[in-house]
């Protein structure tokens, strides 16, 4: 199937795009050795909406050991890196351009993967294998834009759709589902509806795919900042990705606190987290992906709630335990999913103290920072994070609990001040350490670690500043004479 090009779009730049020197240098290299190549994917779709700074990946007529030849013999250097699927790295001045020979197949991630990939004669047919029609267009410089199934179109309409059949294309590779939805989140789009139907559809394919690239797809959705719209367009395939979520649709918490089921009242409080990490309140930059240890917290911060639900003599719901056995809950679901552990270790923390009380009270908010410090993370970053999702979780309840939002305010501010001032919430932020007593005398053992301790209780309750000197008179040490001796 041979089509035409846009000519029109052919030039130094794609909309006012400039594909970078080093992208330039590989295609020309490849093209003059006889082999014809292209820009395909991400950055094509990227530069004709107007947002540049996509890596460049470049698709070529030739084999894998062709093109390396060519670009080798114009000294470029190349890293053999996909060579099983027709692909090598070409580096030009550190910049690493993807190439791949035209192949007809290649994108499994079911655990079939093909031993080699057959390849494809034209750039048409390698186009026709690609996901969706926003990503299956190609450019060059001289011969224009090559669109095959009207990506452009779409990008107009703002639609996912897939490439030929959206069921058999699924099927062949259900990852793509979640594809579907990373995309239709992080562009802000709607999905095709044949598309759409297919999602719901073959969502229980996803059981074929690998945790891992499920859990890194998710995460994928989740920091787009849209993992809330996710889950109320895409229920089937977010409850396939993680079927614990399935438990929480239409589930009824009977109490006046909430206007919601635990589902939609999740997918609340996963926007709302989105949005504060987009006007960074605590001062953070907000072109930053939001946190992933927050959004998956507030992903499944109430996924234990169906466990322990009661209803009282009045008939009022209650989830007594809920953070505790979420917290867990969240930790088994992670490690299914190959989570890293310190991401595990963050979220649970998050989730386990995401209901506790907590007023804006100087000794309570150190005493949340004691707790989180126990675990070894990083007090000011998770604080932060714990008013993010006590704020988006505040957001998601009822209205007439939005007046709570003010009090978490002002804790964030005493926080911040708390740690700008040097309280003592750790051994590690005490103004005394260890080999400070030994060196006045004390003998190494277990009595230094109780006298910090003490001492630590002291900063914290407010009994003592957290000076040295302080610190060592509330220990009984006579200050004056030991800095004399
Ligand atoms: P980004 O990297 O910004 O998420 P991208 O479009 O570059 O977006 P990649 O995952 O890097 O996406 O893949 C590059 C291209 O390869 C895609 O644009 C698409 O054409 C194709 N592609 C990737 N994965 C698949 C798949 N599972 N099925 C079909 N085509 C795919
Ligand atoms: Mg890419």
């Amino acid at each position: 199937m041979q089509h035409t090009t846009d000519t029109t779009l052919a030039g130094d730049t794609l909309m006012g795009t400039r594909p970078s020197p080093a992208s330039l240098r590989v295609l020309s290299v490849l093209e003059a050795s006889g082999l014809e190549a292209w820009i395909v994917g991400g950055w094509v779709r990227d530069a004709l909406m107007g947002a540049p700074g996509h890596d460049i990946d470049i698709c070529c007529s030739g084999t894998w050991q062709q093109s390396s030849a060519a670009l080798r013999a114009a000294g470029v250097s190349v890293v053999e890196s996909g060579i099983k699927f027709g692909g090598i790295t070409a580096v030009v001045e550190g910049e690493r351009i993807e190439v791949t020979a035209y192949r007809l197949d290649g994108f499994y991630t079911d655990g079939r993967h093909p031993e080699s990939v057959r390849r494809a004669s034209c750039v048409e047919d390698d186009l026709a294998r690609r996901d969706f029609t926003v990503n299956a267009m190609a450019w060059h410089p001289t011969r224009g834009l090559l669109d095959c199934y009207d990506g452009r179109g779409d990008l107009a309409r703002r639609r996912i759709r897939a490439v030929g059949e959206p069921r058999r294309r699924f099927e062949e590779d259900a990852l793509r589902m979640l594809r579907a939805v990373r995309f239709a989140c992080r562009l802000d789009f709607d999905m095709d509806g044949q598309t759409a139907l297919a999602l719901a559809e073959c969502a229980p394919l996803l059981d074929q795919v690998a945790r891992e690239r499920v859990g890194i797809e998710l995460e994928g959705i989740l920091v787009t900042r849209h993992g809330g719209d996710a889950l109320i367009r895409y229920p089937e395939l977010m409850c396939a990705a993680v079927p614990e979520l399935a438990r929480m649709r239409g589930f009824d918490q009977r109490t006046p606190y909430h206007a919601f089921d635990v589902y939609d009242h999740t997918a609340r409080v996963l926007t709302v987290a989105g949005e504060l990490s987009r006007f960074r309140i605590d001062g953070g930059d907000p072109s930053a992906p939001p946190s992933p240890s927050l959004m998956w917290a507030a992903l499944l911060h109430d996924v234990a709630k169906p466990d322990c639900f009661t209803v009282d003599e009045r008939g009022r719901g209650h989830f007594y335990g809920h953070p505790k056995a979420g917290e867990v809950s969240a930790g088994k679901i992670m490690r299914r999913l190959s989570c890293p552990n310190d991401l595990i270790r963050d979220v649970g923390l998050l989730i386990r103290d995401h209901d506790r009380p907590l007023s804006p009270d100087r000794v309570e908010l150190l005493r949340q920072m004691q707790r989180f410090a126990r675990s070894g993370v990083d007090v000011p970053r998770l604080m932060g994070e714990l008013f993010d999702l006590k704020r988006a979780d505040t957001l998601g309840k009822a209205p007439t609990c939005f007046y709570y939002v003010e009090e978490i305010e002002r804790m964030r501010e005493m926080c911040r001040e708390l740690i700008a001032n040097h309280e003592a919430y750790s051994i590690k932020t005490l103004d005394l350490s260890g080999a400070d007593l030994v060196g006045l005398g004390m003998t190494p053992g277990p009595r230094v670690g109780e006298a910090l301790a003490r001492a630590l209780e002291g900063a914290v309750i407010g009994a003592v500043p957290n000076d040295r000197n302080s610190l060592l008179a509330y220990l009984g040490f006579d200050v004056q004479s030991s800095i004399r001796s």
